[in-house]
C-alpha cells in the first residue's frame, strides 16, 4: 500500500497516517516531523526551515523535496507508505511523481480527509503532543489519563508553536492556496478519494479503510 493523506493542518492526517502505519505495517512518512527534527537537532536544513515552521508558513519546495528524495534514495527506502503532509504543492507532487518513478514504487490513492475551517482552529487549540513518542492528543476528544501526561510514562506533552490561533489561520490560508491544484493533479490521475476527517477516529479510520480497499491497482 502507498497512499498520500492530503488535508489542511489539523485535518487529523498525522492520527490517521499514524493508524495505517501500525494497522497496516505502513511507513510514515510525515514531513512536519522530519522539519521539527532538523530545527530540534539544529541541522543545516533544520535551521534553514525554522523561520518558515515557526510561523506557520510553506518551507521551500527546494528544501522540502531534497528531504523527502533523500529519504527514499537510501537503501531502507520505504516500500510501502503513508505521506502525511508532503507533497503540499503542485511543484512538491512533481517532484515525488519523480522520486517514485526513479524508485518503480507506484502510487495507489491520494486520500483528502475534509474538515471544516472553524472546526480545524478549535481543533488545533486543544492539540499536545508527546515530544518523546510523537503520540498526539487532545484536550477534548483524546485527553491523555494524567493532564499533561503521555500515556506512555514518556513524560510532560507540549504544544506546539504553530498551534497559536493566528498562525493555524495563516498555515490555512497557505493550504487552501496551494492545495487546489494539488488535488486536480491528483484527480486527473484517477488518484483522489475524498473522505470526510469530521467526526470519531475510528469511524473516519473505517472510510479511510474503505476507500482504500475499492481502489483499482496494485496492492503490493
Ligand atoms: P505539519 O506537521 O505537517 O502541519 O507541518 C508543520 C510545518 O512544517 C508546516 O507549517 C510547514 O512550515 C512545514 N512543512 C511540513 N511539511 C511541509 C511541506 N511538504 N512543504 C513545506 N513545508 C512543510
Amino acid at each position: 500500500m502507498r497512499v498520500i493523506l492530503l488535508g489542511s493542518p489539523g485535518s487529523g492526517k498525522g492520527t490517521q497516517a499514524k493508524l495505517l502505519s501500525q494497522r497496516l505495517n505502513l511507513v510514515h512518512v510525515g514531513t512536519g516531523d522530519i522539519l521539527r527534527e532538523a530545527v530540534r537537532l539544529g541541522t543545516p536544513p533544520g535551521r534553514q526551515a525554522e523561520p518558515y515552521v515557526n510561523k506557520g508558513l510553506l518551507v521551500p519546495d527546494a528544501l522540502v523535496n531534497d528531504l523527502v528524495a533523500d529519504r527514499f534514495a537510501r537503501v531502507d527506502r520505504p516500500e510501502r507508505f503513508v505521506m502525511d503532509g508532503y507533497p503540499r504543492t503542485l511543484a512538491q507532487a512533481a517532484s515525488f511523481d519523480q522520486v517514485l518513478r526513479q524508485q518503480f514504487l507506484d502510487l495507489e490513492a491520494v486520500v483528502l480527509l475534509a474538515v471544516n475551517d472553524e472546526k480545524v482552529v478549535t481543533r488545533l487549540s486543544g492539540r499536545w503532543v508527546c515530544p518523546i513518542c510523537k503520540t498526539p492528543y487532545h484536550l477534548v476528544s483524546n485527553p491523555p489519563k494524567v493532564a499533561g501526561k503521555c500515556d506512555r510514562s514518556c513524560g510532560p506533552l507540549i504544544q506546539r508553536a504553530d498551534d497559536r490561533e493566528e498562525t493555524v489561520r495563516e498555515r490555512l490560508r497557505v493550504y487552501h492556496e496551494n492545495t487546489a491544484g494539488l488535488i486536480d493533479h491528483y484527480r486527473s490521475h484517477g488518484l483522489l478519494k475524498e473522505v470526510t476527517g469530521e467526526g470519531n477516529i475510528e469511524d473516519i479510520y473505517g472510510k479511510i479503510v474503505h476507500v482504500l480497499n475499492h481502489q483499482a491497482g496494485p496492492s503490493c
